[in-house]
């Protein structure tokens, strides 16, 4: 399955967790191992607030996101057209 995020990895637990660009812009949304695995409870707190904030994009951004391709500029009509050729 990819990735909800990006559309173009395979959606991991460590992908969503650290390594999707489009759901980690920084470093500072990214959940190690260590944030999992200790054992300092205001850490997991932070983590779990970590871990939702990441579904919540996840379920929110749709696949390969960009702009949107395929409208026309609707500004051809200005009656300045290039010179004739002679
Ligand atoms: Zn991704």
């Amino acid at each position: 399955m990819k990735c909800r995020a990006c559309g173009q990895q395979t959606e991991s637990q460590s992908h969503i967790l650290r390594e999707c660009k489009t759901l980690h812009q920084n470093e500072t949304s990214k959940i190690t191992e260590a944030d999992i695995t200790t054992e300092d409870t205001d850490t997991l707190k932070e983590t779990a607030t970590k871990i939702e904030e990441i579904m919540r994009r996840l379920i929110a951004e749709p696949p390969g996101t960009t702009p949107a391709a395929g409208t026309a500029p609707a500004d051809l009509g200005r009656g300045d057209a290039p010179p004739q050729p002679q």
